[in-house]
């Protein structure tokens, strides 16, 4: 098929199975089981992951799209023109499914990747434990071998959506002997048991996004056990890559390339609040300065991240690279919430009320939550630790 027939396809069938409650603003398509939803926003989910379109670059066989780098440019041309709310997303097709491709079982490629697609099951990733964040591999939480299955014992904490989430999949130490490396298995866990409790954490921009999880004498299937016992470092360390391909802007829907000057929402939001002077230019010139800064450094950045893209043949998510794209990005996305909040003076600051606008609110809380970027998915420093060494090579 050409790629001019394969979008009059995309067009029509979107034409056919889109529905106008999901199209330009509105509540999100939800994943997994456990998040309310509409019963014609599920149609819809289930319409569009059926098709495969949620997860386009993965294997038909496993209920992907099989689509071509330009089909899916063309996908999400389409989808963006008639502004669709998809239901992608979410750590089940930006970790686990990538991984799981790489390392599963062809059983549990076909167990896990199909309701992935569907957006029927959503994930959550255990990593993180109270004395266990940058140094991850000093994990402490417990799976031993109990005959039929796995028990599981310990904590984790930061466990983003695990209050949402339908299944886990994480890091534990199976040989508390060996060295710490190589006594840690990969686990996909099913959160729905008494052996798992959730307690949410509250966020300072006033949301809980995520939770403590506790595992006492919880249950995991052997044959969830992702590689080999006592060596699932290697996965654990790859599913980080396919994290920080995400939180760094190679993953995903590639910008589309434009016609034209491109719109400017921050000289935009300069203009409105510190005013134009006498020849239409934005009234102080620091700020001027800055705007074009951010302009000239995003319009790398996503040239970069395409040239990055196209030049990885596994999946989107380069090796040791990817975490220049998480440090880069990230320290983007933090100095431009600051930036956004320093324009709007004292009406970046507010939090509630009738003295604020919806953006400005948006824009203040939007400011304080993006000071987490630099930290989840390994913080800045670790980043650099392995740009320095595995990347640049320079000694330890
Ligand atoms: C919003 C948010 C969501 C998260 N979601 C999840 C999740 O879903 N699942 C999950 O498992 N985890 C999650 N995390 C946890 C995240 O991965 C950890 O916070 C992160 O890895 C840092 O670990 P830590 O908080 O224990 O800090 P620490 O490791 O204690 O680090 C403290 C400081 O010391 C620095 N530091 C530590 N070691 C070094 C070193 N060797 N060299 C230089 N500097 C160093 C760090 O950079 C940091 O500044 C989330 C975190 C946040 C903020």
């Amino acid at each position: 098929m050409t790629i001019e027939a394969f979008r009059e396809e995309v067009r029509g069938w979107l034409h056919d199975h889109c529905p106008d409650a999901a199209r330009g603003p509105g509540s999100p398509v939800t994943i997994g089981s456990k998040r309310p939803i509409s019963d014609e926003l599920l149609a819809w989910r289930h319409a569009f992951g059926g098709r495969g379109w949620s997860v386009p670059s993965w294997p038909k066989e496993y209920g992907g799209g099989g689509l071509s780098p330009e089909e899916i440019t063309v996908l999400n041309e389409e989808l963006q023109a008639i502004k669709a709310r998809v239901p992608m997303g979410g750590m089940g097709t930006s970790m686990i499914g990538p991984t799981l491709l790489e390392y599963g079982s062809e059983e549990q490629k076909k167990r896990h990747i199909p309701k992935i697609a569907l957006g029927d099951v959503s994930w959550c990733q255990g990593y993180s434990e109270p004395g266990a964040g940058s140094d991850l591999a000093g994990l402490q939480t417990r799976m031993v071998d109990k005959g039929d299955y796995y028990e599981v014992n310990g904590q984790k904490i930061w466990t983003s959506g695990a209050n949402f989430a339908d299944w886990i999949f994480t890091l534990v130490r199976t040989d508390p002997e060996a060295p710490k490396h190589d006594g840690i298995s990969f686990i996909l866990i099913d959160m729905d048991q008494p052996g798992i409790t959730v307690k949410p954490i509250q966020l300072i921009s006033g949301t809980s996004p995520f939770c403590e999880t506790f595992f006492d004498n919880a249950i995991a299937q052997k044959d969830e056990l992702v590689g080999e016992l006592n060596r699932g470092w290697t996965v654990g360390k790859r599913l980080l890559q396919h994290e920080r391909s995400g939180l760094g802007g190679l993953r995903g829907a590639a910008p589309q390339r434009r016609r034209g000057r491109p719109r400017n929402g921050m000289a935009d939001l300069a203009r409105r609040y510190l005013g134009e002077d006498k020849s239409g230019r934005i009234a102080e010139p620091a700020a001027r300065d800055k705007v074009v800064r951010f302009a000239m450094d995003q319009a790398s950045f996503t040239a970069t991240t395409r040239r990055a893209r196209e030049e990885s043949s596994s999946a989107q998510t380069p090796g040791e690279t990817t975490s220049i794209f998480k440090y880069y990005g990230a320290q983007m996305a933090r100095e431009s919430a600051e930036f956004q909040t320093y324009l709007m003076g004292t009406q970046g600051h507010g939090w509630e009320g009738p003295g604020f606008e919806p953006h400005e609110i948006g824009a203040n809380r939007g400011f304080l939550s993006s000071r987490a970027v630099t930290i989840y998915g390994g913080t800045n420093e670790i980043q650099m630790n392995i740009i320095a060494k595995r990347v640049l090579g320079l000694p330890d």
